[in-house]
């Protein structure tokens, strides 16, 4: 909890974004004393962290899980005293789908990760030495930030997912326990990642069981923050202007806001179309970002179907990378039987390449019509879920982009002599930390911490 400093009631802060990052930011900023506006483009609050209902059909924005080594996200829960809402899964795991059969697969690494089949001896030994090696790197990494992992070792922002793995672990390690996850959970495929994510996460999942879902729906913490704040739903900004003296934000209904300062917390490849006259810094951050698409479609379902959750091993015939089956659940707000199904990473390009985009459907009905007899007869719904933008890909070389990134936007907070009005802006996101709640949330502290130095030093300056 920070204390208010009662020089900066007088300091006015736009936030543009009220993602999990634009939150944490603005409710840091407030509750310091600042006074502050956040805007943003959706009708809702929440960006990748809400809850959707289509009919009788619900489902999520973006997250559905809570890890429980985030630091910040675990700060700003206690902080809204919401640890009671926090529903504990322990040992999740799903069935993972192979030519030569199903294995289990378990979200969180443990002991029993090494009955996998297919693994040769070798890699069931190199398991065991690289779960030690990860739980001595424990202290080096902070899952909130990707680029902890650089202070283990530089050479993991060159290196892809994919090599690391099967340099570290073997061949059979990638194909039937990393290559399923990274694919059914994350959309992603390893060799198009760099091994930040995973070296700076996975020495925290060690000897965890439990990840956590929230009580009340994953747009609740939003929803509260923004309950706490000054919040413009259905406002888009359209540019982000800065001089001297302010900002000032052209807004999408003509008129314009004006604030000392601007957080800037949208998705890192629509920054670069918000900021007016950027800077190098900034293009050259801009043109490294990329985030993967995602489609899911949700369908509803007139029979009892038992709960189950498939990965599909890279190579299957198939376009579904996530089958689950969720049974009705009115209590928890869930009518219906839904099944869940999320495109492979191709069959995600397939769709680009097709214009198909709003109709996934007819993409996977077949796969489904072989999997479940009569399954046209039992839709009673079906939900079309694209998500251009689901997660920022750091991809090799990224790493060391974002770290120098963020040692600019602080050094330019901190310079009291700076007159061309850069740093009065500031950016966050989980472009700009790690592709989860906990790093879009650590990014949004930062930013506040780094934007609450500089409105600091402003009096001071303005009076010397
Ligand atoms: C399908 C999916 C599953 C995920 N699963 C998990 C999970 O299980 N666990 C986990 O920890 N993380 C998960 N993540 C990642 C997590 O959801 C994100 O890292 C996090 O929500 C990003 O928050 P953010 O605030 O950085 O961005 P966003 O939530 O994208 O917020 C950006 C906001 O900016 C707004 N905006 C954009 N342009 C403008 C404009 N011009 N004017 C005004 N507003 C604008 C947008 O409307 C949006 O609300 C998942 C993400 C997705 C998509």
């Amino acid at each position: 909890m920070q204390t208010m400093d009662p020089s900066l009631s007088g300091q006015r802060v736009a936030v543009i974004g009220a993602g999990i990052a634009g939150l944490t930011a603005a409710y840091r900023l407030k509750e310091a004393g600042a006074n502050v506006t956040v805007f943003d483009a959706q009708d809702v609050v929440g960006g990748r962290m809400g809850d959707r209902r289509t009919g009788d059909l619900v489902y999520n924005s973006g997250a559905r899980l809570v890890y429980p080594f985030g630091r910040a996200f675990n700060r700003l829960i206690a902080d809204l005293a919401l640890q009671d809402a926090l529903v504990p899964l322990h040992r999740l795991s799903a069935q993972c789908v192979s030519p030569h059969g199903e294995h289990t697969i378990e979200l969180m690494p443990s002991p029993r990760s090494l009955a996998a089949p297919g693994l040769s001896l070798t890699e069931r030994v190199k398991l065991v030495a690289h779960a030690l090696a990860m739980r001595g790197a424990k202290r080096h990494v902070d899952p909130d930030w990707a680029t902890s992992a650089l202070r283990v070792d530089p050479a993991l922002d060159d290196t892809t997912l994919a090599a690391y793995i099967r340099e570290t672990l073997g061949p059979n390690v990638l194909a039937r326990m990393v290559e399923p996850v990274f694919r059914a959970t994350r959309s992603f495929n390893p060799e198009t990642l760099s091994a930040l994510f995973y070296v700076s996460t996975v020495p925290h999942m060690i000897g965890e069981s439990t990840v956590h879902t929230l009580k009340g729906g994953m747009g609740r913490v939003c929803q509260m923050l923004a309950s706490r704040l000054d919040v413009r739903t259905a406002t888009p900004v359209r540019k982000l202007r800065r001089h001297a003296d302010g900002v000032e934000l052209a807004l999408a209904d003509g008129t314009t806001f004006s604030a000392d300062h601007a957080v800037c917390a949208v998705e890192g490849s629509l920054a670069g179309t918000l900021i007016d006259a950027p800077t190098r810094e900034e293009r050259q951050m801009f043109d490294a970002v990329r985030y993967n698409a995602l489609g899911v479609v949700h369908y509803g379902f007139s029979q009892p179907l038992p709960p189950r959750m498939n990965f599909a091993m890279r190579g299957l015939p198939g376009r579904i990378a996530t089958y689950q089956q969720l049974p009705a659940a009115p209590a928890q707000g869930r009518p219906l039987t839904q099944i869940y199904c999320q495109l492979t990473p191709e069959a995600a390009d397939d769709a680009v390449r097709q214009g198909l985009e709003d109709n996934l459907d007819v993409l996977i009905r077949d796969e489904l019509r072989a999997r479940i007899p009569g399954f046209d007869r039992h839709v009673v719904q079906v939900t079309n879920q694209w998500i251009a933008r689901k997660l920022p890909v750091f991809s090799p070389g990224y790493g060391a982009r974002v770290d120098a990134f963020w040692r600019w936007q602080e050094v330019g907070m901190n310079n009291a002599n700076t007159e061309s009005g850069t740093e009065r802006v500031v950016y966050c996101g989980d472009w700009l930390s790690q592709a989860l709640l906990t790093g879009a949330c650590a990014s949004g502290e930062r930013a506040a911490r780094a934007l609450l130095g500089r409105m600091q030093a402003e009096p001071a300056r303005l009076a010397a």
